[in-house]
């Protein structure tokens, strides 16, 4: 483990609070130490209150930060004196804790203190900083675990058998630490839970930590001999195969579900473990995760058996908690098999890419552990323990209602720019993840979000477009949303000068292209947990067109023609297929300066007369047909199809 405290950059050991700012920020760049909002650090300091009276003060990480990214204002600074005084106490539930530390804050505007903060507070050091490190978990998740912890550290750590974090674990810490603990001690191993390690000031526990676990490491190094690669070519998956899986995780969830897949060399040697049924199967690496990833992973691909075992598992514990429990949904958010390699679930794309990162440490820990014995996890109660604790209900439920479209995927046409790109941004703040297709490269650019695939492809390369929706299949698991918003203007002349060229790269972006997309999409949309849904961007010259675009009119023509057919087609598939008929959107690739200048000449017009020619004297910009799209796509529109929507200001030859 690579220590990476740099006495340059690191602030003046005098400073506390900036040095323990500094320390938690090393600790949470190393994923093999800490995971997503895994871990948590303190420093016990002087401060004044406002009265400018002396206070010992535990500064310890606030809940909902990250450690990788933590600042100042992330520590939760709590009256060392308050939070000691908890301790003398027999009992204390979790939630009266919580409120407890929150009356012991200094700053009524400070976050919820770590739940661990009465571990901190009772550890006789100004410094404390605590993991849940993959080499560490690889000693204690085993059968004789504290053998083994002995045989690593001897006796440099105090050892405390598994209880659940909260008030339980701090009074056992508090009775177990002073019957161990010797001048040499540097650190507490918590079995099946993570290490702390403390010191003198940040710089002494942070070293401390990464000394522990790197003798942790070689340990394993010397002990786990590297499992072969699996042999042969990596399975191929269909991408129907993959949109029929997310339909029925969906189905058992209850709600659209992303998914993704993974496959790479580690997954694929892992997935053709003779025992993967049995390692895969024995639960998470730390009882945190089974918040993730729920309590174990589906291996194979039979959800609704897998939902029905959930099931079980909560009928057999639900007793166990004093208040009674609502069941959580029963799908799976961790799929192994060997033909799909790994796939995650999640109600976002962000939820799914945080079970891969977890499952993706526990196959180290796995390995790490069946090399130096048999890896063993804790018994299902003390799972259901912490996946229906209060607290954590309290983390998953603050993030408040998912927004409407979160779980659905949409796929975009000319996402780089004007009408597509608006489109995207509408459906991605509704909550959809959206897979942006352009022959532009700044397709890329849209959105840095992790519900964002953006892909460069001509639309006309029909080869290309199937590779692309495959890619979006694999990254979101499907397709149910899809806007056809691709589309050129080409140059405007009269028909007597035709230039059959030119009409024909018009009807081939604009007409021949959708028709292959829909003939491609058809199955997808068809697998759409809440039903497909079509948008077709047409134009206002469809009812009304105008002289000197003879090709761009014909083409949306058809095209709306096109949706109208498929509207037809499609309805007793659940898909709804409807067409909007922008006009004079003038912020979008089509119109250059002097395309619009022509135009206006042409009517007799200015330019900005031009603009607002219609009969709300409107300015329309992309934006207004963005989110009429995605209101299309919407309940709002549920019992809508093969309509056509003008967003136009209103036109005269249309009314
Ligand atoms: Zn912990």
């Amino acid at each position: 483990m690579r220590d990476r405290w740099n006495a340059t950059e690191a602030p003046p050991p005098g400073d506390a609070l900036a040095s323990c700012v500094y320390g938690s920020r090393l600790l949470g760049a190393e994923a093999a130490l800490v995971l997503h909002g895994g871990g948590n650090t303190s420093v016990k300091a002087t401060a004044t209150d406002i009265t400018g009276e002396p206070v010992e003060v535990l500064y310890v990480k606030g809940s909902g930060w990250d450690l990788a990214t933590i600042e100042p204002a992330g520590f939760a600074p709590l009256r060392l004196a308050a939070v000691r005084r908890l301790l003398t106490l027999e009992r204390l539930d979790d939630a009266t804790m919580m409120g407890e530390l929150r009356c012991a804050s200094l700053r009524a505007d400070a976050p919820d203190p770590s739940v661990e903060s009465l571990l901190h507070a009772l550890l006789p050091y100004p410094a404390v900083q605590h993991s849940h490190a993959d080499a560490l978990i690889a000693l204690t998740n085993q059968p004789e675990p504290e053998a083994l912890v002995r045989e690593v550290y001897g006796g440099d750590v105090v050892v405390v058998p598994y209880v659940m974090p909260g008030f339980d674990l701090a009074r056992a810490c508090a009775r177990i630490f002073p019957e161990q603990a010797t001048p040499e001690t540097v650190g507490m191993v918590l079995l099946n839970h993570g290490l702390f390690t403390f010191g003198a000031d940040t710089e002494q526990a942070y070293r401390r930590h990464i000394a522990l676990i790197s003798r942790a490491e070689r340990f394993l190094a010397e002990r786990v001999a590297p499992r072969p690669a699996a042999e042969g070519p990596t399975p191929t998956v269909g991408h129907l195969r993959l949109a029929r899986l997310r339909r029925d995780i969906s189905d058992a969830a209850g709600a659209p579900m992303i998914t993704s897949r993974h496959d790479d060399a580690r997954i694929r040697t892992f997935v053709s473990r003779p025992n993967l049924a049995s390692v895969a199967t024995r639960g998470p690496a730390t009882p945190d995760h089974v918040i993730r990833t729920k309590r174990v992973p589906l291996v194979g691909d039979d959800v609704s058996g897998y939902a029905a075992a959930y099931r079980g598992y909560f009928d057999d514990h639900r007793d166990r908690a004093a208040v009674p429990r609502t069941m959580l949904d029963p799908a799976p958010r961790v799929l192994l098999d060997p033909a799909f390699g790994m796939v995650t679930a999640g109600r976002r794309a962000r939820d799914a890419d945080i079970a891969y990162d977890i499952y993706s440490h526990t196959i180290d820990i796995i390995d790490n552990a069946e090399g130096i014995g048999t890896y063993t996890a804790l018994p299902a109660a003390d799972l259901f323990d912490v996946e229906y604790w209060d607290l954590e209900q309290a983390k998953l439920h603050r993030g408040g209602r998912p927004p409407e479209f979160a779980g659905e995927v949409a796929l975009v046409t000319g996402a780089a720019s004007g009408i597509g790109r608006a489109c995207a941004q509408a459906l991605l703040d509704r909550g959809a993840a959206v897979a942006g297709l352009d022959v532009d490269a700044r397709v890329a650019e849209v959105s840095d979000r992790p519900d964002y695939l953006g892909i460069e492809v001509d639309v006309t390369d029909a080869p290309a477009v199937d590779a692309a929706i495959a890619g979006a299949v694999e990254r979101f698991g499907g397709v149910d949303v899809v806007v056809a918003a691709a589309g050129i203007f080409g140059a405007g002349a009269p028909l007597a000068e035709l230039d059959l060229a030119g009409w024909r790269r018009t009807m081939a972006v604009n007409v021949d292209a959708i028709a292959h997309l829909f003939s491609r999409v058809h199955p997808l949309l068809a697998l759409a947990p809440r039903g497909g849904r079509v948008v077709v961007i047409g134009s206002r010259n469809v009812p009304a067109p105008g002289p000197g675009a003879a090709a761009y009119s014909a083409s949306k023509a058809a095209v709306t023609q096109l949706a109208r057919v498929a509207a037809l087609e499609w309805a007793s598939d659940g898909i709804r297929v409807n067409t909007v008929h922008p006009d004079a959107v003038f912020d979008t690739g089509l119109w250059t300066d002097d395309v619009i200048a022509a135009r206006a000449r042409h009517y007799g017009l200015t330019v900005e007369q031009y603009k607002r020619r219609n009969l709300l004297s409107a300015e329309i910009t992309s934006a207004q047909v963005g989110k009429l799209v995605a209101t299309l796509c919407s309940d709002a529109f549920a019992v809508t199809t093969g309509a056509q929507i003008p967003v136009d200001g209103g036109s005269d030859r249309v009314v």
